[in-house]
């Protein structure tokens, strides 16, 4: 993929999502980065900028059909098109994540952004991927989200802890990503599904065991698959993740 290749990372001013973007960026490639706070949002591009990153902003609110449709027109007048879309942006809806004792609206706002807010960004975004000649969509799940490993074992939280609001829309965005592989397979467009691992971010009180820049990882060698590059699978850095 050539170095004037224009990507977006969704959720980029901290976290997996920032380290993301530094790496598409360490390749030459312009990077926006994608978030719904202005002054963390700028923080993180006057960062990468500082380190050498061609970072530009692009306010961001994947749960708000608006602001979805504002950031794709801003990245169309400014940028002229879009190769790469990281769909990194997530949460877990808070405490507790107990299935007895979880209210609706946790479950809402979970649901919202991992799953409806992919869904939006892609939408929105796709008549300028469907323009480019490499594009690349990365969707990050988890391995949570794999019904398989929670089912594979006598041991239900080896795979993690009990986390109703947050890991069932890890399985639907698998389920969701499939879907678009279908309807794009045609097309040149590669979708796939990646997990980070357990990452030391916000997301999890900084709990995770791996750098940001580790869990960043799968990201980046999915938005930089080759032209003949798998479409449609879930992906950790060990290779593949069953269903
Ligand atoms: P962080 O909490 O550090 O970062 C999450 C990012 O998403 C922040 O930039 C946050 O912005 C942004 N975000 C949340 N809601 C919205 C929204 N409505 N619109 C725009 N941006 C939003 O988490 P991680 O870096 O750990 O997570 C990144 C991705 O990796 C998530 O999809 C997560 O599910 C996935 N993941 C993480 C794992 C881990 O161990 N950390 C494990 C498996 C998967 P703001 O600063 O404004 O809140």
């Amino acid at each position: 993929m050539s170095e004037n290749t224009i990507a977006l990372v969704t959720g980029a001013n901290k976290g997996i999502g920032y380290e993301i973007a530094a790496g598409l960026g360490a390749r030459g490639w312009k990077v926006g980065v994608g978030a719904r706070d202005e002054a963390r949002r700028e923080a993180a591009v006057e960062k990468l900028r500082a380190n050498g990153v061609d970072a530009f902003g692009v306010p961001l609110d994947v749960t708000d059909d608006a602001s979805v449709a504002a950031a794709a027109r801003l990245i169309e007048e400014e940028q002229g098109g879009l190769d790469v879309l990281v769909n990194n942006a997530g949460v877990t809806g808070g405490m507790p994540q107990n299935p007895t004792e979880i209210s609706i609206d946790q479950m809402r706002v979970a649901v919202e952004t991992n799953v409806f807010g992919v869904v939006r960004v892609t939408n929105a975004m796709l008549p300028m991927l469907r323009r480019s000649s490499s594009p690349r969509i990365v969707n990050m799940s988890s391995s949570v989200g794999s019904l398989a490993r929670q089912t594979s074992t006598d041991d239900p939280l080896a795979v993690g802890p009990i986390s109703v609001a947050y890991s069932p829309t890890k399985s639907y965005l698998n389920a969701v990503t499939i879907q678009y592989a279908k309807e794009l397979h045609d097309t040149n467009i590669l979708i796939n599904l990646g997990c980070p691992g357990f990452v030391a971010t916000d997301l999890n009180g900084f709990r995770g065991v791996r750098t940001p820049e580790e869990g960043a990882r799968i990201a980046i060698s999915l938005a930089t698959l080759p032209d003949d590059g798998p479409t449609g699978g879930y992906f950790e850095d060990a290779g593949v993740i069953p269903w």
